[in-house]
C-alpha cells in the first residue's frame, strides 16, 4: 500500500513540475491542465481535475472545455494536482508568479510555512500544534493564513478522509498516528484570511450511488471529475446529463473559492507519511 502511495505521489509531483515549468504569459489554463492530466494518465489515474487558481482565486477552478483564459504577467498561479494508483492518492500543489517577482515573498511564505509544518510532523503531534506552526510562520511574514481551507488525512479512494489539518491554531488535540497519510497545505493571503464561494465551477463529484450514476462512479472511481472529461463519455449530451443529475442531487458541483477581500493567495502542498520520528514526503518532485 505504501509503495502505491509513493508511486502516485511521485507521479503527482512530476506532473506538478511539468505544469509549473509550462506556465508562461499567453499560455492557456486549458493547455496546462491537459498537459498535466495527460502525463498522469500515461502513468497512473487522475485523482481530481487539475486546479488552476489564479490571484484572488484560492481553489477549485479547473478550465472548462472551451476555456479561453490565458496567463498574464504578474499572475499568482496555484496549481494543485492529484494522482492515484489503485486508490492511493498523492496530492500536491505549488504557486508560481508569471514573469514577475513582485509577490515572491507571498509565495516563499507558503513554502516556508509548509517546510516548518513538515519539520514538526511525527507520531503523537497534535494537529492544533501543526496549525500553530503554520500560523506563526505566516504572521511573521506579515501575511494571513486562510482559516477555512485545511489540509487533510488521505485514505484509499478518499481524498478528504476525516481529519482536517488546520492552517492556524484551532486548539485541536487530535494526535497524528504512525502510518497515517496526510496532506498539509498552507494558504497565505494579503487579504483578510478566509475564502467565500464565487459561484459554480467545473468540478463535480457523485454523491449518490444509483444506476444513473454508476457509469460516472466506474469511470472516476467516485473521485471528483471535470465537466470537460465528459465529452468522451456522453458526447454532446454531457451538459444535459449533468444538469439532470445535479437537479436530482446525485452529483455535487464544487464552488470556486475566492479570498473574501480579494487578497492575493499562495499555496504549497505535500502529501506525507507520518513516521515514529518524523515523516516521509511522498510527493517529491
Ligand atoms: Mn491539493
Ligand atoms: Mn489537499
Amino acid at each position: 500500500m505504501y509503495e502505491k502511495f509513493r508511486e502516485a505521489g511521485k507521479i503527482a509531483g512530476q506532473a506538478l513540475k511539468i505544469g509549473a515549468e509550462s506556465v508562461k504569459e499567453g499560455v492557456s489554463y486549458l493547455e496546462i491542465a491537459e498537459k498535466m492530466e495527460g502525463y498522469i494518465k500515461s502513468k497512473a489515474k487522475i485523482a481530481f481535475p487539475v486546479n488552476i487558481s489564479v490571484n484572488n482565486v484560492a481553489a477549485h477552478y479547473t478550465p472548462a472545455c472551451d476555456d479561453e483564459k490565458v496567463f498574464k504577467e504578474g499572475d499568482i498561479v496555484k496549481i494543485d494536482v492529484g494522482a492515484h494508483i489503485d486508490g492511493y492518492i498523492g496530492d500536491t500543489a505549488l504557486t508560481v508568479e508569471v514573469e514577475s517577482n513582485e509577490n515572491s515573498r507571498l509565495i516563499e511564505c507558503a513554502g516556508l510555512a509548509l517546510e516548518n509544518a513538515i519539520s514538526v510532523v511525527k507520531e503523537g503531534v497534535e494537529i492544533g500544534y501543526i496549525g500553530k506552526v503554520i500560523e506563526d510562520t505566516i504572521l511573521k511574514c506579515n501575511f494571513k493564513p486562510i482559516k477555512n481551507l485545511q489540509g487533510h488525512s488521505i485514505e484509499r479512494y478518499r481524498l478528504h478522509a476525516g481529519i482536517s489539518i488546520p492552517n492556524y491554531f484551532d486548539g485541536s488535540k487530535i494526535k497524528l498516528k504512525e502510518g497515517q497519510v496526510i496532506a498539509i497545505e498552507p494558504f497565505v493571503t494579503t487579504g483578510i484570511g478566509y475564502v467565500v464561494d464565487a459561484g459554480a465551477g467545473n468540478i463535480y463529484q457523485v454523491i449518490k450511488k444509483s444506476s444513473l450514476t454508476s457509469e460516472l462512479i466506474k469511470h472516476f472511481d467516485g473521485l471528483p471529475f471535470a465537466k470537460r472529461w465528459l465529452k468522451n463519455l456522453y458526447g454532446g449530451k454531457a451538459d444535459m446529463k449533468l444538469a439532470f443529475l445535479l437537479k436530482r442531487r446525485m452529483v455535487h458541483q464544487y464552488n470556486i473559492l475566492v479570498e473574501a477581500r480579494n487578497g492575493l493567495v499562495s499555496q504549497m502542498e505535500h502529501t506525507l507519511l507520518v513516521e515514529k520520528d518524523g515523516c516521509e514526503i511522498l510527493t517529491t518532485r
